[in-house]
């Protein structure tokens, strides 16, 4: 219903005719009845002008009749029939002078003394004398009577006058006694000679009153002809129905209505077009609010980089699409993340990173066609798979890994991610918060196991995960305690003297049930709780207790990145080395490559900070990582070690080539070399014939404990004195 509401069919077209329709037929409506009551009050005024028009008629004749009834020469002429006198005075001339169309001159006893009628009238002469006869009657009554009903200034005598059939055709009949107009000639009351006048209403009375007045199309019926025509009654005195005026009424609304309605056509017209204009404005702006309502939306559930699903959106799709599962249906999760991303971030920049994580997100898509893809959020990818069994879950997975195994081109350089993958399978009641936590576990499994690999997770996992918790509690608290931790030894040869010319301290961790854990194994604990400081500064403090007695031993020891990037890890390491009395340039502090990567800066101070206090520094596990010459001369350190793959390497197919190489670029950029993991007497001869600095061998010597490096100064000095 909404919809149709916002809809352009609905905007555009059916709401403005709606409006229209309701205005148009409420003006209509308004227009008819007004108009209709102003052609209603209109014609009732007609029919009382033509009313009053047509008494008036009967007045006028009568006054036109005293103009020589009431007349002394009136009264002789009469009396003495001078016929010819009557003729031009009360005859011929009133017919002429007022449109009078008979006129009788009776005498006492009511015989006739004149006529006129005008030539067309005169075959009704009979009808007229009956017609008038009643009213003479009646008037001789009222002389006699002396009644003087109706006699004012301008009504100079009484009379009688009336609407009367004459025939077929409607007359006035007016009758006027002819009397003495200075009172000098005396009459017999009763007696007096009468005058008729009669006026046909027919013929020309229509036609002059209708031109006067304005009606159209005025004329006498019988009977009610048409209802076009408006009527007006004529009726004698006594009842007798004569005819009827009539005439073609004027209708000034209908004339109103007429003229207005054209301007009301338009103006609905109008008023369909404003609406359908404000409905296309409303329209347009119903369809942008819904469009940036559904970019809100997409926003809210998009990630901005990639276009893929967000956190939000994803665990939606995963909760919906695991409840409307059927029951023999299986669905799987992947959880994807990138294994060196945080290197390109720091060395290429951001927006490169932002490269990379975008066609990370265009790749994904590519192999899992059929999945929801999702970011969660950094490098951390997710897909959620529909109908899918154990093997092909596993053959995704492998698939994302291989896909991330290829290099990526950022355009102005390539960079080779690799991931790690967790997958996990939604079997029976497996829930969206299950599901992910075992996804989840599947990644750190797939991290552990090495990166660039995926992992399917099963039972035994949790097994692991918490096997991996106990080992974190256990190693908090051998920090706490302080007991478990030791430090051994490895001594470092001079390839020039042969002697033992330096030490690397080594942590181990003796662990009360599972006896001595390698460093490999808890190291990287230490560094993603936070407890690697803690490490560092007991390894730390035990070299400098180990070589105290020394008269001037060197020791290398090993930092993480993570303890390093404390901006109090200089004033740390110079405090310790104060307290046991050891000169800063007794220690040399071996950092991995990765940590040059460092986008801070923080870790480059503090190796500047050292350096200027004497401390020494090496690159460890020389050539595994990002590192170039460059940037080992950028940073400023003292040392490389070359790692023990390429001694071994070596050993494998004589290769001298790469180690070479190294060691003839850190001999010209003033580095020290030491070759590490050095097993075999061959190796040692060809590292020596290099030209390696030192040799750190385990043919010679395995790590030592403090006790053992203690006897073995011990046995030196004897064997000196
Ligand atoms: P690394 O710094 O490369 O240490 C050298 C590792 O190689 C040591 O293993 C050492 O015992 C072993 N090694 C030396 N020569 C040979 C050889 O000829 N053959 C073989 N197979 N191995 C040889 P370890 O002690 O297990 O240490 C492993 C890694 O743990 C170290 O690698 C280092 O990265 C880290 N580590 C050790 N102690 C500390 C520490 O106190 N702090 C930090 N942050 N890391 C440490
Ligand atoms: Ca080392
Ligand atoms: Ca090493």
């Amino acid at each position: 219903m909404g919809g149709f509401i916002r809809s352009k069919l609905f905007l555009l077209g059916l709401l403005p005719l709606i409006i229209s329709v309701v205005v148009g037929s409420l003006v209509l409506a308004s227009l008819y009845w007004s108009t209709g009551q102003m052609d209603m009050v209109a014609a009732q005024r007609q029919r009382d002008l033509v009313s009053l028009i047509v008494s008036n008629m009967r007045t006028e004749i009568a006054h036109d009749q005293e103009s020589a009834t009431v007349w002394d020469d009136a009264v002789t002429n009469t009396s003495e029939r001078n016929l010819e006198w009557l003729e031009i005075n009360l005859g011929k001339w009133m017919h002429s002078y007022f449109m009078h169309d008979a006129a009788f001159v009776l005498a006492a006893d009511n015989s006739e003394i004149y006529h006129f009628i005008t030539e067309e009238h005169s075959a009704n002469r009979d009808n007229l004398r009956r017609a008038y006869a009643p009213l003479v009657t009646h008037l001789r009554q009222r002389l006699l009577a002396g009644d003087t009903t109706g006699v004012t200034d301008r009504v100079l005598s009484i009379g009688e006058s009336d609407f009367a059939a004459v025939g077929s055709r409607p007359a006035i009949i007016s009758i006027k006694p002819i009397i003495s107009d200075t009172g000098e000639l005396e009459q017999q009351e009763g007696k007096e000679n009468l005058h008729v006048a009669v006026r046909f209403l027919d013929g020309t009375f229509p036609g002059i009153i209708g031109g006067q007045y304005q009606f159209e199309d005025m004329h006498f019926t019988r009977g009610i002809d048409d209802i076009e025509h408006a009527h007006v009654p004529l009726m004698s005195s006594n009842g007798e129905m004569i005819g009827y005026m009539c005439w073609k009424p004027f209708h000034p609304g209908s004339i109103v209505k007429n003229a207005t309605l054209p301007a009301l056509a338009a103006g609905i017209f109008f008023i369909f077009g404003a609406t359908s204009a404000l409905g296309s404005v409303l329209f347009r702006r119903s369809e942008r609010l819904s469009a940036s309502r559904a970019e809100l939306h997409r926003m809210a559930h998009h990630d901005v980089l990639t276009g893929l699903a967000n956190r939000v959106s994803f665990n939606e799709t995963l909760e919906k699409g695991l409840n409307t599962a059927l029951p023999e249906s299986v669905h799987g999760v992947l959880f994807i993340d990138l294994d060196r991303f945080k290197a390109v971030n720091d060395t290429f920049g951001h927006p490169a990173g932002d490269r990379l994580i975008t066609m990370v997100g265009e790749r994904l898509q590519e192999v899992l066609p059929h999945a929801v893809t999702a970011r969660f959020g950094g490098d951390e990818f997710t897909a959620f798979l529909k109908n899918v069994t154990g093997p092909m879950l596993a053959e995704a997975a492998d698939g994302v890994v291989h896909a991330m195994q290829r290099p990526f081109d950022l355009g102005s350089a390539m960079a080779t991610v690799g991931a790690s993958v967790g997958a996990a399978l939604a079997t029976g009641e497996t829930d969206a918060t299950e599901l992910t936590r075992q996804a989840d576990i599947a990644l750190f499994h797939a991290k552990a196991a090495g990166r660039n690999r995926y992992a399917l997770y099963g039972d035994h996992m949790d097994e692991l995960l918490r096997a991996r918790r106990e080992l974190e509690s256990d190693l908090r608290h051998a920090l706490d305690t302080r007991t478990q931790i030791e430090t051994h030894f490895q001594p470092v040869y001079s390839v020039a003297s042969g002697k033992m010319c330096s030490v690397e301290a080594l942590v181990r961790w003796r662990h009360p049930a599972r006896g001595l854990i390698d460093p490999d194994v808890f190291i990287p604990v230490a560094e993603e709780t936070g407890l690697i400081s803690t490490l560092g500064s007991i390894v730390l403090e035990d070299a400098c207790a180990a070589i105290a007695p020394w008269a001037n031993l060197p020791v290398a020891v090993n930092a993480s990145p993570a303890e390093m990037k404390k901006e109090s890890y200089p004033l740390k390491i110079l405090s310790i080395l104060a307290r046991h009395n050891i000169l800063p340039e007794r220690l040399e502090i071996e950092i991995t490559e990765g940590l040059l990567l460092d986008s801070t800066g923080q870790c480059q101070k503090s190796i500047a900070a050292l350096r200027k206090a004497g401390v020494r520094f090496a690159i460890d596990d020389f050539g595994t990582g990002y590192s170039s010459f460059g940037r080992v001369q950028d940073i400023g350190v003292d040392r490389i070690k070359i790692d023990k793959v390429f001694v071994d390497e070596l050993a494998r197919s004589g290769n001298r080539g790469i180690i070479a190489g190294m060691i003839s670029m850190a001999r010209a950029k003033g580095l020290e070399i030491t070759a590490e993991g050095v097993e075999t007497a061959e190796q040692r001869e060809i590292l020596t014939a290099l030209g390696c600095d030192h040799l750190q061998v385990f043919l010679l010597s395995r790590p030592l404990t403090a006790d053992q490096l203690d006897a073995l100064r011990s046995k030196r000095e004897s064997a000196a004195s």
